[in-house]
């Protein structure tokens, strides 16, 4: 039971208790008012039948007087069983049906027969030391013919059955009461647990509300106003779980773009501690949000340009822009954007943080410019040579003929270094930007490769160079077969160029990781020479574009610097792996590994 029902419930009973309670004594005082009333009256008829049956006018001495008015008295006391008096008019007892009047004082100065003398009639209630006992009095005048008053009578009766009625009443009253009481009790209880169970029902639901328990719903119960609030409380349920539906599903979609986006996004509240922080930002920063969240910014250990911005755009409350260079966890480049979050009603609740890795489009730019100044640099120095040439030969050397035939040469061989430099350049670019696609096909083998070693047999025999492959018969490899001949024939030409004469220049292909049925899935081809190798320290570059070991000698060799980052780009388009291996005099080792099938 609650303390509200408790409490009803108590209130009820004591309600209708104490109703009952001062309607009871009402009750009893009326009754026993009437009582006495009824008692009185019938005392006043007895008295003034009393006084007309009698002879109140005896005369003789006052022992005469006492023994004729006491005998009187007796007899008239064994008619009416109440205790009768008679006083004379000047106070003294005449006679008395109980006791002695010779031992009784001057009854004139008693309140009844003070009344009686003076109203006709007069009443006492009254505790008689002669009978121990509550005694109701009673007393008229008697009168003679004249009016003249000669007497008192008195009767008097004892009020021990009026008290005994009363106190019947009394326990009949008390006993109605108790009873009474319990069912007022009863009564009370369920009138308050009607009352306050619906009410508990409902603060049940709002308790489960509060635990975010968003399906309890109140009872129907009937249409009164306590019905009304239950059916609010369950309208108002309904339209939170609505609500709450709705916030998870935003917070749901919120969380989904925040986790997977690209930027890093960190959030700073108003006590300028760090409140959020998605996994992008985690990357960027190297920090993991344990690390970082609840934190005060400029205690959770970043770079101090960086803290430093933070506290600017708090300061000025401006949105702030800037690039930064970060040395942890890695070097990068940052673009990074703080803007403080303004809401309509408050200044501001915090500031949002948003981060960009933009190292990749930094490098890029940079490459794309170190690729421009590259080229025009590769460029320049045949022009330059062309341009010296034709100047010398316009300036008179055309006159000598031997020089001006070499001149020309020389202006013949750089104008075609040039057209190759220039195809280079286009090539590479078009296989960078993707342009051209892949024309995959079944290639077979051995027949592809003779025919391609065949294209270089003539260039290979002028320095002496031995020439060799080892193919396997039915090998077949699903590929573009221009470029896959591209790559074969740039690895072999540079076999030849970088192999001193009566080198060897070699070519072989073998098959790798087969599977169950004994099918491989790739295969690995290795371009060997026996040439001048490659040093140690420029092996990592050599697949960067116009790396050359030797410029001159590359340049000698009609080289352009670009060959093995085309041959890269093309093995990469083949889902392929390239690998260089070379030892300074000895030679050098391409390895070039390919799926089979795509
Ligand atoms: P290039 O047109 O100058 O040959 P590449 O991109 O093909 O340009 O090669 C880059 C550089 O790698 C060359 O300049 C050369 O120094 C070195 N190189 C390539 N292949 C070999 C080889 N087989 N032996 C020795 N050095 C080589």
């Amino acid at each position: 039971m609650t303390k509200f029902r408790a409490k009803l419930t108590l209130i009820l009973i004591l309600l209708i208790g104490c109703s009952m309670l001062v309607a009871g004594i009402f009750m009893a005082k009326v009754l026993e008012s009437s009582h006495v009333n009824s008692l009185q009256e019938n005392m006043e008829r007895e008295l003034h039948v009393i006084a007309s049956s009698g002879v109140w006018d005896y005369q003789g001495t006052d022992a005469e007087l006492i023994k004729y008015y006491t005998a009187q008295a007796h007899r008239l006391k064994d008619a009416t069983t109440e205790r009768l008096t008679y006083v004379r008019a000047d106070g003294k007892v005449l006679g008395d049906s109980d006791q002695l009047p010779e031992q009784m004082d001057n009854h004139l100065i008693r309140p009844e027969i003070a009344a009686a003398a003076k109203d006709g009639i007069g009443y006492t209630t009254r505790y008689s030391d002669t009978l121990k006992e509550n005694m109701l009095y009673a007393a008229i005048p008697v009168k003679n013919d004249a009016k003249v008053t000669m007497g008192y009578l008195r009767i008097s009766l004892s009020l021990a059955q009026v008290d005994k009625s009363i106190r019947s009443l009394w326990y009949f009253l008390i006993s109605g009461l108790a009873i009474l009481f319990v069912i007022a009790g009863i009564v009370s209880y369920r009138i308050a647990k009607g009352i306050t169970r619906p009410i508990e029902r409902m603060t049940k639901v709002a308790q489960q509300i509060t635990n975010l328990n968003y399906e309890s719903r109140v009872p129907a119960y009937r249409n009164d106003e306590v019905g009304q609030l239950g059916q609010a409380i369950n309208r108002m349920s309904e339209s939170l779980q609505g609500q709450m539906a709705r916030i998870q599903e935003n917070e749901r979609r919120l969380q989904g773009v925040m986790e997977n986006m690209m930027s890093g996004i960190m959030m700073i509240d108003r006590e300028e501690r760090i409140m959020l922080l998605n996994p992008s930002a985690e990357a960027i920063l190297g920090f993991s949000s344990q690390e970082l969240l609840g934190k005060k910014y400029n205690e959770a250990k970043q770079q101090y340009d960086f803290t430093k911005m933070i506290q600017e755009c708090i300061e000025l409350q401006e949105p702030i822009s800037d690039e930064m260079m970060f040395y942890y966890p890695a070097e990068r480049i940052l673009d990074i954007h703080l803007s403080p979050i303004a809401h309509e009603d408050e200044e501001w609740s915090g500031v949002l943080i948003v981060l960009h890795d933009i190292t990749a489009v930094r490098r890029l730019e940079r490459m794309r410019s170190e690729f421009v100044a590259n080229v025009s640099h590769e460029l320049k120095t045949p022009i330059a040579a062309v341009k010296g040439f034709a100047e010398t030969l316009l300036a008179g050397a055309l006159n000598d003929k031997e020089t001006a035939v070499s001149f020309l040469q020389i202006i013949f061989d750089e104008s075609e270094r040039l057209n190759r430099l220039i195809g280079d350049i286009l090539e590479l670019s078009k296989i960078e930007s993707k342009r051209i696609p892949m024309n995959f096909s079944p290639v077979y083998l051995p027949e592809f490769v003779d025919r391609s070693l065949s294209v270089l047999r003539k260039e290979a025999e002028k320095k002496h160079i031995e020439l060799s492959m080892t193919v396997e018969d039915d090998m077949y490899i699903e590929a573009d077969e221009d470029r896959l001949r591209q790559i074969i024939i740039n690895l072999l030409s540079n076999g030849i160029a970088y192999t001193q004469d009566g080198g060897k220049v070699r070519l072989r292909v073998e098959p790798l990781e087969t599977n169950a049925d004994g099918d491989y899935e790739r295969l690995r081809i290795i371009v060997s020479d026996t040439g001048m190798g490659i040093p140690k320290k420029d092996l990592p570059r050599i697949f960067e574009r116009f790396y050359r070991v030797d410029k001159a000698r590359s340049r000698s060799s009609g080289g352009t610097g670009l060959g093995l980052s085309i041959v890269k780009h093309l093995v990469e388009m083949h889902k392929g792996t390239i690998r260089v291996e070379s030892e300074v005099g000895v030679g050098t080792k391409f390895i070039i590994e390919l799926p089979v099938i795509h």
